[in-house]
């Protein structure tokens, strides 16, 4: 070790371990004398807790943790330290370029970028290869100071005004001491509070930056360019637009190549696109954004889910109701939702003296169903089912497809119950929701339950036992859960359940919610057996979230390839020529008669190209005629995929069809589904 004869340090490794060293010893040689197996997979350290380069020198006694490089910390250095490279890469090869921010973001990073001529998607290649190049030559991130003055003059020299502007914006901060200019965005390149600004060099490329950083460039290897858009600096519409190039890095290649596999698939899979091909849905301009237009087949998936939501919650003890579109204001001022929810409802609409808004939520409603008679202990519990269309304002710029829309069905309920019954009614909403989404597909979930945040209504001891309910309901159905703390709303707390899709992605789609809010508002009571009123218990809850939102996401789970079930036409007749077109007809029929949704491809096209089309429209069954077939009264069944199930009788296909068109047929029902509650 260089260091001989410097004063010694204590260096604590971990829970327990203290080592000395000499004093300016680098966490990498601490690393180095302790576990040199770890170095390969090692990016940086937390000194003292706070990310560290390997190579910045220790002077003063210290705690050190290693950070990995498939860590969050790791893989956010990892990918900061990627931007520097492609800066340099992009400043070899454009001389000149001006660089504006550069930091690790969701999966990857990117930097803005002013290049003396416009970067196109051709040119992502050979910056590629020039970081690869500069990758081999294994150079290290070196870091040096300035104080804040020489820091500005030196970025002037390196010729870089967005450096200069982000270095005199902290200079005129701490100059003004009342906050000063925002820097918002900019803390990975600075940190706004020290007096001394940090540089890397990697090379001829010189970089303003907090850091840390990785120890040298060798350690991005798994690298890869993936696209481009223009950026405004700061986010500002009246700065230069910049051009940003958005990367990804991962530890390994083989990491690398399963996150652009998963790109890909999301792209194969993206709901809007398919939504078009396969005629499903339709935002249209005139009508309005996320506003959805559901056209037949997309109609008939929805009528589908709708069918088996109505049929499934009058099994499971709910009673459907309906309520209207819109409300007068002395409604939402009695529910809140004027005062705590106005900014994301229509505006209002005046008529014979009294203003009305349209609905963002059905439960005012549910409550009135409620109160329009006196309820006894023995009415409950009473649950409250509705497909509710509900209208929200959300930003033009955040709306998306069928996941982010302005008018949707929410698949809701609420339930109204005793102290007493609140447990058993959590665990059966629970386990209705796992049930229902496993007849969708959907049977990996990330469970959450949100406990008090710190302004919260509702007695302390009505939250501790309605969580305990949550986690109970969460335990019994053998769901892992995490605890989200703090993250409940403010009116009490909830459990989430998120879907996994075929991707690994989650999303949000059943919650279970309690409301401590609404039936103090309302004032809602039910008569207890001792003849007095007591407070009922409220519990919001949606099974898939809304009908655009999950239709969405079913399209990316299945990539648009329902299960039969669900599928919009679940069986096409091809007939290899017209003067088969009859016997289709027939076969048709027959399936029909079934009780599949079977349709004659009636085309005097190629078969191969019919054959093609069904498979693009995701038919599950393609069921082909000729010569032979119509002698023999029988089909050729090609199933969606192109497995091929030869020639069989027409009715031999009808009834191997049969346990596909029921949705229920391989899932079974959960335990105390049937009986209990007041609906029998
Ligand atoms: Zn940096
Ligand atoms: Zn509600």
């Amino acid at each position: 070790m260089t260091h001989v004869g410097k004063r010694p340090i204590a260096v604590t490794l971990g829970e327990a371990e203290r080592r000395e060293f000499p004093a300016g010893v680098t966490p990498w040689q601490v690393l180095e004398a302790v576990d040199p197996a770890a170095k390969k997979e090692t990016v940086g350290a937390l000194v003292n807790g706070r990310p560290a380069d390997l190579r910045r020198p220790l002077e003063e006694d210290a705690s050190i943790e290693f950070i990995s490089a498939a860590s969050p910390e790791g893989l956010s250095m990892l990918r900061h330290s990627a931007a520097h490279l492609m800066a340099a890469a992009v400043e070899a090869i454009l001389p000149g370029s001006k660089f504006a921010i550069g930091p690790a973001i969701q999966d990857g990073f990117y930097y803005d970028i002013e290049p003396p001529r416009a970067i196109t998607a051709d040119d992502l290649p050979s910056i590629e290869a020039k970081m690869r190049e500069l990758s081999e030559r294994r150079l290290p991130f070196l870091r040096f100071e300035l104080p804040l003055e020489p820091a500005i003059a030196r970025v002037k020299a390196l010729g870089q005004p967005y450096k200069v502007e982000i270095l005199e914006a902290i200079r005129d901060r701490s100059a003004s001491r009342s906050g000063g200019p925002d820097l918002e965005g900019l803390e990975q390149e600075v940190d706004p509070e020290v007096e001394q600004v940090s540089f890397y060099s990697t090379g001829d490329f010189i970089d303003l930056c907090r850091g840390p950083h990785v120890v040298d460039t060798a350690v991005i290897r798994a690298f890869k360019l993936t696209h481009l858009a223009g950026a405004y600096w700061r986010g500002d519409e009246r700065r230069p637009m910049l051009t940003r190039i958005y990367g990804t890095v991962f530890p390994t290649q083989e990491m690398l190549e399963q996150h652009l596999f998963r790109l890909e698939e999301a792209k194969r899979r993206d709901h809007r696109r398919l939504g078009r091909e396969l005629d499903l849905f339709s935002v249209d301009d005139e009508v309005g954004a996320g506003l959805v237009l559901w056209h037949p087949k997309g109609g008939l998936v929805r009528t589908l889910i709708e069918n088996l939501w109505r049929e499934q919650h009058l099994k499971h003890g709910y009673a459907l109701i309906f309520t209207p579109h819109v409300g007068r204001a002395k409604l939402w001022e009695t529910s809140g939702h004027l005062d705590f929810y106005r900014e994301y409802m229509y505006a209002r609409m005046e008529m014979e003296g009294n203003d009305y808004y349209v609905k963002p939520m059905n439960c005012p409603f549910h409550i009135k169903v409620f109160q329009s008679r006196i309820r006894s202990y023995r009415d409950l519990p009473m649950r409250f089912a509705e497909l509710g269309t509900v209208y929200r304002f959300e930003r033009a710029g955040v709306l998306h497809g069928l996941l982010r829309v302005r008018g949707f069905t929410q698949d809701d309920a609420h339930i109204f119950c005793t102290p007493q019954q609140m447990a058993e009614e959590v665990t059966r909403a629970v386990r209705f929701s796992l049930y229902f989404l496993r007849l969708f597909g959907f049977g990996e979930y990330e469970v959450y339950i949100a406990t008090r945040p710190e302004k919260a209504i509702g007695a302390q001891a009505l939250w501790d036992e309605a969580t305990e309910a949550l986690r109970r309901s969460a335990e019994q159905a053998g769901l892992q859960y995490q605890i989200d703390e703090k993250g409940g709303a403010f009116y009490g707390p909830k459990i989430d359940l998120r879907v996994k899709d075929a991707l690994g992605r989650s999303w949000q789609c059943t919650t279970v919610q309690f409301d401590f809010n609404l039936p103090e508002r309302f004032d809602i009571t039910y008569v207890g057996d001792d003849n007095r009123p007591h407070r009922p218990f409220m519990v919001h809850r949606a099974l898939l979230g809304s009908l655009e939102r999950f239709l969405g996401v079913l399209i990316e789970h299945h990539a648009g390839a329902f299960p039969t079930w669900l599928a919009p036409v679940q069986a096409r007749v091809v007939p290899v020529a017209d003067r088969f077109l009859p016997y289709a007809q027939r076969v048709s029929d027959r399936l029909r008669g079934g009780g599949a949704r079977a349709e004659v491809d009636v085309r005097s096209e190629k078969v191969g190209f019919k054959i093609r089309d069904a498979e693009v429209q995701k038919v599950p069954y393609i069921v082909v005629v000729g010569e032979r077939e119509e002698t023999q009264g029988a089909v050729s069944v090609r199933k969606r995929g192109g497995q091929d199930l030869g020639v069989m009788p027409i009715d031999d296909l009808v009834v191997s069809m049969q346990r596909e068109l029921d949705p229920v047929a391989d899932v079974a029902a959960p335990s105390g589904s049937e009986g209990g509650g007041a609906y029998q």
